[in-house]
């Protein structure tokens, strides 16, 4: 997404380095100061962090191929190190591929909300939505050569440190083990949905789920829609289903924030 080449920047640095000394030297100070901070610019470009040296079979082991792990991956590349990420879904993105609900997207700027290392100039919107933000985490994990590393469809049940050897051995839910050096949690803060547990839920007939697993397919059109919760996935959820031709769409909120009272908004569809 808009970077230069090596060679591209190589280039960049020989031509306007060239041009700072005949500018100097013929007293065109400014013009050279100029030619110089822009050598300097695609030089920066060609930095490249220095590789570390470990024992052939030192190796790290990352949880999760979110956000984080992701991050981890292409920056252990930079180092040159050994690593296996160990993601229980069939694709990476964590949060931003397992998030599909009507308007989900994130609420911090997306030019905030992105690698330090892959801006994204190209951002549609000031807050993408989750395609988006999928798609750039796709993106990165190809560009910085993070999926070889990625085993996926494996659900880490346990990791054991053992003294003698100074190492982890992780094993995941289809028997397969992997031994590591160091290891790393990507495991996420918001992995798991929580539920509301109130009595007679288990009578509900109706379809019933969490905004994080929001079966695609779903249509709520002339349907009567009760969303549990005021959070950041509601406050997006709400206006978009309210746009989907529903019946009716109440919204629960067990107490004020700093107050222990109930409420309940209703949104009449029009
Ligand atoms: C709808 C929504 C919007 C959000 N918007 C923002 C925002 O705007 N700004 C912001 O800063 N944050 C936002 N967040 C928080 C968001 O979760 C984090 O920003 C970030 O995506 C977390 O990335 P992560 O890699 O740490 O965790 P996750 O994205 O949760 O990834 C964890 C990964 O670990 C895998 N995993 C977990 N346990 C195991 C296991 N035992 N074995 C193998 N794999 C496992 C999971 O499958 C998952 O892929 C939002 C969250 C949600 C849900």
């Amino acid at each position: 997404m808009g970077e230069p080449s090596d060679q591209d920047a190589l280039l960049s640095v020989l031509c306007s380095l060239t041009a700072t000394l005949p500018l100097v030297g013929n007293g065109q100070y400014i013009l050279g100061f100029f030619s110089f901070c822009f050598s300097m610019y695609f030089l920066r470009k060609l930095w490249k962090p220095a590789k570390v040296i470990a024992p052939d079979d030192f190796r790290v082991i990352i949880l999760g191929a979110g956000v984080s792990g992701i991050c981890m991956g292409k920056k252990l590349n930079d180092l040159g190190l050994r690593y296996t990420i160990i993601e229980k879904a069939p694709a990476l993105g964590g949060t931003w591929w397992e998030n599909i609900y009507p308007g989900a997207a994130c609420d911090v700027p997306s030019h905030l909300y992105s690698y330090s290392f892959f801006q994204n100039p190209n951002w549609s919107r000031a807050y993408s939505h989750q395609k988006e933000i999928l798609r750039y985490l796709q993106d990165t994990a190809s560009r910085f050569g993070v999926y070889p590393h990625i085993k996926f469809g494996q659900r880490i049940k346990q990791n054991t440190w053992n003294k003698e050897t100074n190492k982890w051995t992780v094993e995941t839910n289809n028997g397969d083990k992997y031994v590591g050096n160091v290891l790393i949690s990507g495991c996420g803060g918001l992995h798991v949905p929580k539920f509301p547990n109130f009595p007679g839920m288990d009578e509900f007939k109706g379809d019933a789920f969490h905004t994080a697993q929001w079966k695609p397919d779903y249509d709520p059109t002339d349907k009567v829609v009760a969303i549990i919760g005021t959070g950041a996935s509601a406050v997006q959820a709400v206006p978009n289903l309210s746009e989907m031709g529903v019946k009716d769409l109440t919204v629960f909120q067990e107490h004020l924030v700093g107050h222990h009272q109930d409420l309940t908004l209703s949104i009449q569809s029009g």
